[in-house]
């Protein structure tokens, strides 16, 4: 008989993808859980969106996007600023509790273009999460689960094609701990991809935006200690083949992400 401790454990890996405003660097993040995670997570944010919709009087599908939470756009227009902090709050602790870790990989296009032109921005960060995922979580097999986009057959191509001949550079795998193919789902009707939306949005304020006025640091300062100081792994690297690691900034077009 198969008992509980036996079975081997999958993971799941919840992938958004993200660019900046001037949309010259773009970033995959993944949320990687366990089954009893994501189940703790699906209900947490259940019951936060529950009683959100009940005190604001919001569509009841309504997601948590991390853009549209944080300016208060869309649904979010008539939540007051602090609600809104304090469902971020909420949202972050819930997740950052139950997850594995985080990954974010993300890449200074116009450099990587100039570098490498023939490598489509989108396949080289892709490849990189992948390798992450398939290397880092070692000997777990990892489901893969992505925010369905106009890009989805060409992900499935892509990944297809490394499986096949291994993904080029040192690395050279060929992904073998991925469980079967990408899968793809709708945002709207997956917690967990609203929670990879949410957390690399985050991750992408705190790394990015360098003068916030002296509250909006303290939230930062607020999400940041949840995201880092609870003992969980974080992997998170974006990449400008002209200059250091991590990219902060380019020498070839001199601007903070
Ligand atoms: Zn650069």
């Amino acid at each position: 008989m198969i008992t509980a401790t036996t079975l081997p454990s999958v993971l799941l890996a919840y992938v958004d993808e993200s660019w900046n405003k001037p949309r010259d660097v773009i970033r995959l993040g993944a949320v990687v859980c366990d089954g009893d995670g994501a189940l703790a997570i699906v209900e947490a944010l259940d019951e936060i969106m529950e009683k959100v919709v009940a005190d604001f009087k919001l569509p009841g599908d309504t997601e948590f996007h991390g853009y549209d939470l944080f300016w208060g756009e869309e649904e979010w227009v008539d939540v007051p600023i602090e609600a809104r902090k304090q469902i971020i709050r909420e949202a972050v602790d819930a997740i950052t509790s139950n997850y594995e870790t985080l990954f974010v990989r993300g890449l200074h296009i116009p450099c990587h273009d100039r570098v490498w032109p023939r490598w489509p921005s989108l396949r080289w960060v892709l490849m990189q999460l992948l390798e992450r995922l398939n290397d880092d979580l070692h000997p777990s097999p990892v489901l893969v689960i992505a925010d369905s986009s106009q890009y989805d057959e060409l992900h499935r191509a892509q990944f297809k094609e490394f499986r096949k001949y291994g993904t080029p550079g040192y690395r050279n795998s060929k992904l073998e701990r991925i469980v079967d193919t990408l899968h793809f789902a709708e945002s709207k009707s997956s917690r967990l991809l609203q929670a990879a939306d949410l957390m690399l949005y985050i991750y992408q304020r705190i790394k990015t935006d360098k003068n916030p006025d002296p509250r909006l640091a303290k939230f930062y300062a607020e999400l940041e200690k949840m995201i880092f100081n609870r003992g969980k792994y974080v992997r998170a690297w974006t990449y400008c083949p002209y200059d250091e690691q991590p990219y902060i900034s380019c020498h070839i077009r001199e601007r903070g992400e």
